[in-house]
This record gives C-alpha cells, sequence and structure tokens, in this order.
C-alpha cells in the first residue's frame, strides 16, 4: 500500500527491531558512547520522529533547517513546506559536561531507559528572540508558544533519531494512538479513500459535532449511501497541559463517544490522538497540523476558527488566509475552511455563519458558556451536549480528573503518564 507523506516522500520509520535494538545497546554500551536522559518535551517528539509522525524530517532539525523554517516556511531543501522548528536544547553547561561532539553517536534514554540513538551533525546555537517572531509573529512571552522558545536552554543538537525502545500507551490512550503506518492500514480496512482530518483538543459540544458534519457533508456530497468511500477521523492533540484545559482523557474518551452513540455512523468515524505539545502558533501551526495529517494519510483537514491560536494574537481567519501563500501542489492535502457555527433560538437549531440569517439573535458556543455548564455538572440541553458525551465528561472527571473535568495542579502532579519507557530485555 502506497505510504507517502508530507513532501511527496516514503513516511520514515527510524525503529530498530527488539534483537538489533538488544544488540546496538550491547554494542554502544562498550564503545562508551555518552549518554543523555531526555525529559518528557523531547521524548514525545522523538516518538512522533520515529514512528514518521514528521515526515520527511529523520531526526531534530540542524540549524540551516531552523533557519529556513524560519525565514521561509520550508526546511533547508529550499522546497518542502514546513512551518515549526522541531529542536533539541542542552545547556552548554550540560554539554560541556557531557563531552558530546559534532559527529557522535549519543546514546539517549528516558526515564533511566534506553530509548534512542541521536547522530549528531550539529551543534549550534539560535536568537529565540527572532525564532519567536518569526514564528509566533510576537516576542512577548505571554504567548505559550513563545514561552517553551524562551525556556530552551541555549545550545542546540541536530541529527538523526532512530528508537530502539517502543513506548507503553497506557490506558485509556491505547486503542487511540496508532503510527501513520497503523493509521493507513486501519483506513484500508474501513475501505476509506477519503479521509477528512478533525483536529481537537476539546470535548465536542453539538458545535463541534455540526463542524465535523458540515465538512463531511461538504467534501463527500457526492458519495453513495450503500459505498462508503471515506469518513472523519478526530484526532486529539495529547500534549503538555495547561491549567484550565480539558484533561485528556476527557477529550479522548468524549470524541469516541459520539461514534458509539450513533451521533455519526460507526463506519464514517474513527477517534485517535497523536502526541504533540501545542504551540499554538495559528497561521503556522495550522500549517502543521496538515503536515502532520498528510503523513496520518489524510486527504482533507478542516480549520475551524482561530485554529490553534491563542488570546488575541491571530485574527481569526489567518489560519485560512495562510493557506493561499503557499505555492500550489506544496501540500498534498485539501483544507476544509469552517466558519463559524452557533445555536440559533429562531431557527430553533445548530447551524453556520454562511446560512443562518438572524446573527444578532445567536447564541455562541463561548469557552466561558460551556465551562460554566460543566463546572455546574447540571445536564444542559441535548442541543448543546449530547447526553451520552456530558455524562462520560463527568465520569472522566471522577476517574481521571480528580474529581475536576479541567486540569488542575493536582492532575497535573499526579496523573498517570500517557507514555513510559520501560527497561529494554
Ligand atoms: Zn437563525
Amino acid at each position: 500500500m502506497e505510504m507517502i507523506g508530507h513532501g511527496g516522500k516514503e513516511i520514515i520509520e527510524r525503529v530498530l527491531a527488539k534483537d538489533a535494538a538488544l544488540k546496538r545497546v550491547e554494542e554502544l554500551k562498550a564503545a562508551k558512547v555518552k549518554t543523555l536522559d531526555v525529559r518528557l518535551q523531547m521524548a514525545t517528539e522523538i516518538l512522533d520522529i520515529a514512528y514518521g509522525f514528521f515526515s520527511p524530517l529523520e531526526g531534530f532539525m540542524t540549524k540551516a533547517d531552523v533557519e529556513a523554517v524560519c525565514n521561509n516556511m520550508t526546511l533547508a531543501d529550499g522546497k518542502t513546506v514546513w512551518s515549526i522548528p522541531i529542536v533539541y536544547d542542552i545547556s552548554s553547561a550540560d554539554l560541556e559536561k557531557s563531552g558530546i561532539k559534532q559527529y557522535d553517536e549519543v546514546l539517549l534514554t528516558y526515564t533511566g531507559n534506553p530509548f534512542a540513538i541521536f547522530d549528531i551533525t550539529d551543534i549550534f546555537t539560535l536568537d529565540t528572540k527572532e525564532v519567536a517572531m518569526k514564528v509566533y509573529g510576537t516576542t512577548e512571552d505571554k504567548h505559550p508558544g513563545v514561552k517553551r522558545t524562551y525556556q530552551y536552554q541555549d545550545k542546540f543538537l541536530g541529527g538523526k533519531i532512530t528508537l530502539l525502545n517502543p513506548p507503553k500507551i497506557n490506558e485509556p490512550f491505547t486503542r487511540f494512538w496508532l503510527t501513520p503506518k497503523q493509521m493507513r492500514e486501519r483506513f484500508k480496512e474501513k475501505g476509506w479513500e477519503m479521509i477528512i482530518n478533525h483536529q481537537t483538543r476539546n470535548v465536542p459540544h453539538t458545535g463541534h459535532e455540526w463542524l465535523m458534519k458540515g465538512a463531511y457533508l461538504g467534501a463527500y456530497g457526492s458519495m453513495m449511501v450503500d459505498k462508503p468511500r471515506g469518513g472523519i477521523l478526530v484526532n486529539a492533540m495529547i500534549g503538555s497541559k495547561r491549567p484550565g484545559d480539558y484533561i485528556d482523557e476527557a477529550i479522548i474518551l468524549c470524541q469516541e463517544a459520539q461514534g458509539k452513540h450513533g451521533y455519526f455512523r460507526d463506519d464514517i468515524f474513527l477517534t485517535t490522538c497523536t502526541l504533540w505539545d501545542m504551540r499554538y502558533a495559528g497561521p503556522k501551526e495550522a500549517i502543521f497540523h496538515a503536515c502532520l495529517r498528510t503523513n496520518l494519510g489524510c486527504t482533507h483537514h478542516m480549520f475551524g476558527r482561530d485554529h490553534a491560536g491563542v488570546g488575541t494574537y491571530y485574527d481569526p481567519y489567518d489560519a485560512h488566509r495562510i493557506f493561499e501563500r503557499l505555492p500550489k501542489g506544496s501540500l498534498n492535502i485539501t483544507p476544509i475552511f469552517n466558519l463559524d457555527w452557533w445555536f440559533c433560538p429562531v431557527c430553533d437549531e445548530v447551524t453556520y455563519m454562511g446560512l443562518c440569517g438572524h446573527k444578532d439573535k445567536k447564541a455562541s458556543f463561548s469557552g466561558t458558556l460551556i465551562r460554566s455548564i460543566i463546572q455546574d455538572g447540571v445536564k444542559p440541553p441535548r442541543r448543546i451536549f449530547r447526553p451520552e458525551v456530558f455524562d462520560m465528561i463527568m465520569e472522566c472527571a471522577e476517574k481521571y480528573g480528580f474529581g475536576d473535568a479541567f486540569v488542575t495542579e493536582d492532575y497535573l502532579k499526579n496523573r498517570q503518564p500517557v507514555f513510559t519507557i520501560g527497561p529494554l530485555k
């Protein structure tokens, strides 16, 4: 089956089979190669690189790549569209202590266990203020993506990654995490040729449900009922959380509940997750999401109002307009642009900015309104929240959220990690 990803290139998979990995670790230890223990942030991206979520990237970016991303929105080849730097940072002190030099092969460990091999081809510095301005359009550290950029340590290592030790994905995420290759196998089993991606970090209210339904109707209007050829892929971004975000468990299980309870036919709906720390880069992140979902095998990608934005840093439709600036044919996925969905008391239904003529009467699905509904815990009308979805939010709050559907300090400290890396044996 065809495994062509972003940039028209074969999906990268840099994962050693267990026997080969055990042998390599022995060799590396015998050769006394240097070791670095990575933090969660890096471990997440190492998995994304190794399984091809970031194809055609084979490792962490070199300086040439980062500069091309910032200046031209491409990789160093000048052709492949890429909008967010993927970098490995280290402090000068740690670098010196480790004795690591350019062209060294380094054994990376995570939580003390062998994890990956890092072939270092570049050691460099970056002007993080310049990176922030070029990627996020601001240098304010109130912007969470900028803050992350400023928190990077002062040196960066570029080079290829090879995974030695596959992750154990913990419950309830196990059945939702699929690698790009597995994802494509699943689409094949389902007989899907057209796949619309819905990016989410929310539990779905009916506004989201209709966003997906609208995209489905738009993209698949000509599809014969007896021969479904496509479906909606919900792909939740699971990664670093901020207090007040929905807890990851509620996001994924509530998304799934929409299919389980028939709001979407089972044969046109699939819920999955991908490990990624949101950067909230608005338009630049929209482009990144398009590349990522191309690698997952999607043919279409929905972009809603203020896609991947934060605060008032981006115009709500900047993430639509940026696609017009890309050279034709540089992305292998079709964007579907969504305007606003709202509840209209006159139409008496969930409706669309492009349809409803009662704009002044609309009731928006504002984050504040939805949040207060959930915090009250009183089941809202089914036009706002499907009762099964609402029940699942409450269940997740109890089971995973220490009593809260939103991220708290307690959750950040005590939640079970999404994945673990065990001993290699
Ligand atoms: Zn109306």
